[in-house]
């Protein structure tokens, strides 16, 4: 009689996650308080620090305050007064206040994605493993574990896998297939790239639209760069090497060649910026986010778009639910992996369905759209309504933040967690 044949399989103590911007360090974080041994491994040669503002909101603040890190974010915000509409000539059309624009609203935390990566890493870096130049190359599962193949040659054994290496996830296309079965393009590229504040601005973001076209460029708290933020319109891929930067940034400048207002100058910072991103907003719409001792996370599992302003809050999110339900668990991955679709899946899908709206309301595709749009952005701040109006978005926003119920872990039902550590500032 084989003598393993009626045993349990052993509870999962090692992970391998691949990605370390938001989602994978916030699961290690968890992860190794919950006694589990984490193991981060990052393609790119160091931390990543790029990219524009993102926001935590709703659910995702108190996620936060548990993992322990809210007070450092909250030292970490941009802190940002509000914005404005320009014309070509660089006038001012119309103003809308940091209320409209989140910031320093209440229930809307928003810092820098790069500052976030470096809280997550810094809390992580004395405890985790983190493998930075290097990839998985193969997965093969069987029934104790998987036995990785790095791209390096190194092969090693881990009792789970987890894939939070975003939209273009390597881990998805691995123990999934490939991408083009799950990403669902939505018809808009997106650039962020840092360059010198030669606005002055200062805790302003300025908007400039043209048809099919929108520009943002705006310095946050404590930063003396700018951040600059392209979006444009394209119903379909475009055929241009994404994976390849220099052909990232000729997109960029093919599509705003002859453009006004300060679209020529910021093109050139463009050409030299080295935190140069561009993506496109694409959902990732799948039927199941694990399979055997594989499970995704994040972006790669779910990725709404920038467009969402959610990517972020859900990352952080659902590196809660899956290191707690595993806790939880006792490291049996096949309930914990089902329990944590089944709590984040109708959050996200709400999610996903606003960052549609969205993305269709970021551009609009004529100049009198563009100035019907301008008139409404002069107007709206007079209206005895306006507060109404402001009301009606953020309780929008609010509710997809909202989306996803969390439980506190550190009174499991069935297996102990550890409790979570006191939070410190
Ligand atoms: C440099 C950068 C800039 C960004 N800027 C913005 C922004 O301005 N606005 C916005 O809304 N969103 C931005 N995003 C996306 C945003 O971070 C995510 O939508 C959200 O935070 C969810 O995070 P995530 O950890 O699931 O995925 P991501 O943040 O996309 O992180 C995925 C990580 O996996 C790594 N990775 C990719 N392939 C591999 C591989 N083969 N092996 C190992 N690691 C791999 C990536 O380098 C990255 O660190 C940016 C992402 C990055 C990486």
């Amino acid at each position: 009689m084989n003598s393993t044949a009626n045993t349990a399989a052993k509870p999962a103590k090692t992970v391998l996650i691949s990605g370390a911007s938001v989602a994978g360090p916030a699961l290690a974080l968890q992860l190794h308080r919950y006694g589990f041994t984490p193991t981060v491994v990052e393609r790119a040669p160091e931390l990543r620090t790029g990219g524009y503002k993102v926001d935590i909101r709703g659910t995702a603040i108190e996620v936060c305050r548990r993992m322990g890190i809210l007070d450092e974010i909250r030292a970490k915000s941009t802190d940002m007064r509000g914005g404005s509409y320009v014309d070509d000539a660089g006038r001012t059309i119309g103003e809308l206040p940091a209320d409209i624009f989140g910031g320093r609203v209440e229930e809307d935390d928003e810092l820098m994605r790069g500052d976030l990566a470096r809280i997550l890493y810094e809390r992580t870096r004395d405890n985790v493993e983190y493998l930075f130049d290097d990839s998985i190359a193969a997965l093969a599962e069987d029934a104790d574990g998987v036995t990785v193949t790095f791209d390096s040659g190194t092969v090693r054994r881990f009792d789970l896998v987890v894939g939070a290496d975003g939209l273009h996830s390597n881990t998805r296309k691995l123990a999934f297939g490939p991408e083009e079965r799950f990403k669902r393009h939505l018809g808009a590229y997106i650039s962020i790239f840092t360059a010198p504040n030669h606005l002055g601005l200062d805790r302003w973001e300025t908007y400039h639209a043209i048809p099919k076209k929108l520009l943002c460029v705006y310095s946050s708290s404590g930063e003396t760069d700018a951040k600059n933020l392209f979006i444009f319109s394209a119903p379909e891929d475009v055929p241009y090497d994404l994976r390849d930067v220099a052909d990232q940034k000729r997109l960029l400048a093919d599509t705003f060649a002859g453009d006004g207002w300060e679209v020529p100058r910021l093109l050139e910072h463009a050409a030299d910026a080295d935190d140069f991103y561009l993506d496109s907003m694409s959902l990732v719409e799948m039927d199941r986010w694990s399979r055997g001792r594989v499970v995704l996370l994040g972006d790669a599992a779910h990725c709404s778009s920038p467009a969402s302003g959610q990517g972020t809050g859900l990352a952080l999110t659902g590196a809660y639910v899956l290191a707690g339900e595993l806790a939880r668990a006792g490291g049996d991955h096949t309930v914990a992996f089902a329990r944590y679709e089944e709590r984040m899946r109708p959050g996200v899908e709400q999610n996903q369905k606003m960052a549609e709206g969205f993305v269709k309301e970021m551009t609009v595709d004529s100049k009198w759209k563009i100035a019907l749009r301008m008139f409404m952005v002069r107007t709206l701040p007079k209206t005895p309504w306006k507060n109404l109006i402001a009301k009606k978005i953020r309780d929008g926003i609010q509710a997809a933040a909202n989306a996803v119920p969390i439980e506190d872990y550190t009174a499991p039902t069935g297996t102990p967690a550890a409790p979570h550590p006191t939070v410190t500032a």
